[in-house]
């Protein structure tokens, strides 16, 4: 226990604190659970302790409806007196490197590929939001003033060892549970790197020791269409799945919604795994998003196989279906 005096010293508030911030996706789970948040005091009693915030990252590569969806969420908090913090590049939270999901493939003739390790979630998902906590714990709760490009986590260790881990709440729902084991596995197994790799020594274990990661859908058993129905039973709109429009793990669905709906940006992925394949022309091995078949070959399988679909169905599928959900935060 501090004395008064300690706290003056190191200019820091007295008053016990506890933060919760929800790391929000745009999409229907994490939606899901603000709107709950918002609604059910017992629910906002149970999940979150202290302040709360919701903080997201911008991809830079999302679809049209999720910037309109982070709109309205943008108001509702401000009308629920939440705060809401939408990262986007130029705030300066990212990676210099990965700016936006497609502006590192530009720079270097790079393509993300179902067949290589998945970087994207890290870099224009994790560590932003890691990136922003940080200044602004150093800010609320220490009066630092920090740069925005700050890449420590000076400030989220100090608020850890003075006030107790920082509830990060992830909207993981039922039925998805392999994704947190298949997180803790994958500390584990970095954890057996220790010795070798020290920088993810420092990243396991800071965030070992500062993060509670808090997963209130499989807590409470809530699935995708459980969530759903309840959004539908609010008077706010229930968002699309939130994915990026250049994911690698499009189905050929998808990719024909793309090429229907938003061709511009299909060709320009196009364009950018030609890039790569020119790029890597002498390697044995050059894979392009889907691996050997590039993507106008599964464009062509898509339309064989789905093209008497309408409009209408195409659209219906799209909004049905997202791909953070295989990834892990
Ligand atoms: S939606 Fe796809 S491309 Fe975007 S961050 Fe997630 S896995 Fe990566």
């Amino acid at each position: 226990m501090k004395t008064e005096n300690q706290f003056e010293a190191a200019n820091i508030r007295m008053e016990d604190q506890e933060l919760t911030v929800l790391s929000f996706g745009a999409g229907q789970d994490s939606t899901y659970i603000l709107y709950k948040i918002i609604r059910d005091p017992f629910y906002r009693a149970r999940f979150v302790t202290g302040d709360f915030i919701v903080v997201m990252s911008d991809t830079g590569d999302e679809h049209d409806h999720t910037y309109e969806h982070v709109c309205f969420i943008a108001k509702l908090c401000s009308e629920y007196e939440i705060e809401f913090h939408f990262l986007t590049a130029d705030q300066g939270y990212h990676p210099n490197t990965w700016q936006t999901l497609t502006s590192q493939m530009i720079r270097n003739s790079s393509i993300m590929s179902m067949m290589m390790p998945r970087s994207c979630t890290d870099n224009v998902k994790i560590k932003p939001f890691y990136n922003f906590l940080n200044v602004y714990i150093a800010n609320k709760y220490y009066n630092q003033e920090l740069p925005n490009s700050t890449r420590n986590k000076t400030w989220i260790k100090r608020f850890a060892a003075d006030y107790g881990k920082i509830n990060v709440i992830l909207g993981i729902a039922a039925g998805e549970e392999k994704r947190v084991k298949e997180s803790k596995t994958e500390l584990k197994k970095r954890q057996l790197d220790l010795f070798v790799k020290v920088k993810r020594k420092n990243h396991i274990v800071w965030m070992m020791n500062c993060i509670l990661k808090t997963y209130p859908m499989i807590a409470e058993g809530i699935d995708r269409k459980m969530a759903q129905d309840y959004i539908l039973a609010t008077p706010w709109p229930l968002p699309p799945p939130s994915n990026c429009k250049r994911c690698p793990f499009l189905s050929k669905q998808e990719i024909l919604w793309m090429y229907r709906f938003i061709p511009a940006e299909f060709y320009e992925w196009v364009a950018m795994e030609q890039a790569k394949i020119d790029k890597c022309s002498g390697l044995v091995r050059n894979l392009g998003v889907k691996g050997e078949k590039l993507l106008p070959e599964i464009l062509a399988e898509a339309i064989a196989e789905y093209g008497h679909w309408t409009n209408d169905q195409l659209h219906e599928y799209k909004m049905s279906h997202g791909h953070c959900v295989l990834s892990k935060f």
